[in-house]
């Protein structure tokens, strides 16, 4: 496969270099990367497998097999619910049964493979969580050393990942947003291969795979709505550009509307795209129950906000309560049981079918990113049980 990188704000393209990240004149928020392949001289057809991992997708995907695990990433289902919330039919694309739990290791897998190609001995990336359990896991069989570093406060599902994984876990008592530049300080003077959501323009191209298989498991036909929950604002983007490439490889004739769904506590993204154009990041302070998605300093906010806008969509926010309750009522609807970032975009579909803005016959699909067993606490106050003796229980049953 041949691809150039070229800057999301200025336009410069740059040949793809081991040590390339980011636009020299722009920097790292302004200056994030995307991967332009020779569209013109792909031609796929559509035969590809609904249940394949991503590694299927070699025309578009910027790196070659090396690690045993790899067969196993993507190809997670796409479930179609009737009469769910009203709907004739709602859609739900599950990865929370990926092979760490979560959407992130569709991007873990492509940086691992690069840093493999690129003979790197040491991988590194900050995180709420998931993408650091999902690095720990998909590098573990490998010979790369793994060096994460997660706010303090990271739930207790995620952290025993990552330490069963045998990674170097550095928690820090400080919120992600600093972890984050901390950890780019460290990596970079170190010259460790980076895991980092934006900073490396690679992982965006296993993120967008998810929209990949929602049209190839859908048959082609193409949802009018697909709602994705935000924080940085990588899966987000990655998923308008599955659609897009999809759309401009001529394997379906529209793209959906991409909705991002953000926590109200943590809406910065939300905030940067409704004061309009030329988008302009801000920082914020971020404190959602939904701790993948709790995000004040998103570092792929001007990719999120330019390819949603380019899909006719735009960012709602929903309270964490209300994300709380959707992990309850989803898990009860449909079995699936989500951690709170993954439920947020219910949450979402629910405002938006409160506020009119969706009909009964629209075909929706929802994202649900990560699984609920990383993070039991968060529910914690709707399973707690009494608990019986022997006679008593049986005396419920008379
Ligand atoms: C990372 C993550 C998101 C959001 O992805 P961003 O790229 O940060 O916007 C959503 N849900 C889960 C479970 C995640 O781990
Ligand atoms: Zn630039």
């Amino acid at each position: 496969m041949s691809y150039l990188l070229r800057c999301i704000t200025c336009g410069e393209e740059y040949e793809p270099t081991e040590t390339r990240y980011t636009c020299d004149k722009c920097g790292d928020l302004y200056g994030t990367l995307e991967v332009i392949y020779d569209y013109e001289n792909i031609k796929i057809e559509k035969e590809f497998e609904p249940k394949g991992s991503i590694f299927q997708f070699k025309d578009l995907i910027p790196a070659t097999s090396h690690t045993p695990i790899d067969q196993s990433i993507g190809g997670t289902p796409l479930y179609k619910f009737k009469g769910l919330l009203g709907f004739d039919e709602l859609m739900i694309k599950f990865d929370g049964i990926s092979f760490s739990s979560s959407y992130k290791d569709r991007a873990s897998i492509i940086a691992v493979n690069k840093a493999i190609e690129c003979g790197a001995d040491t991988i590194y990336c900050a995180s709420t969580g998931n993408a650091a359990s999902s690095l720990a896991l998909t590098a573990a069989g490998t010979a790369l050393r793994t060096v994460i570093f997660v706010p303090s406060t990271i739930p207790k599902g995620k952290l025993t990942q990552l330490l069963v994984a045998g990674a170097e876990v550095i928690p820090i008592n400080s919120t992600y947003d600093e972890v984050f530049s901390l950890s780019l300080r460290v990596g970079r003077k170190k010259g460790w291969y980076c895991r980092n959501s934006a900073i490396n323009p690679y992982l965006l191209e296993g993120k967008k795979t998810g929209a990949y298989e929602i049209l190839i498991q859908n048959d082609y036909k193409v949802p009018d709505y697909c709602f994705v929950g935000v924080g940085d604002g990588t899966v987000i983007s990655g998923i308008c550009k599955g659609f897009k490439e999809f759309y401009d490889l001529g394997l379906v004739d529209s793209v959906p509307i991409v909705i991002g769904v953000q926590s109200e506590k943590a809406a910065t993204i939300k905030h940067v795209f409704d004061k309009g154009k030329p988008y302009t990041p801000i920082i914020e302070p971020a404190n959602s129950v939904a701790d993948s998605i709790s995000v004040g300093n998103p570092r792929d906010v001007i990719k999120a906000c330019k390819y949603v806008e380019s899909t006719g969509g735009h960012f709602i926010s929903v309270r964490d309560d209300e994300i709380i309750d959707s992990i309850k009522e989803m898990s009860r609807s449909t079995g699936i049981f989500s951690e709170p970032a993954g439920a947020a975009p219910y949450a979402g579909v629910k405002k938006m079918i409160r506020s009119g803005e969706l009909k009964r016959t629209d075909s929706v699909c929802i994202v649900v990113t990560g699984n609920g067993l990383k993070d039991t606490d968060a529910v914690r106050s709707g399973v707690e049980v009494k608990t019986y003796d022997i006679d008593e229980a049986e005396a419920l049953f008379l």
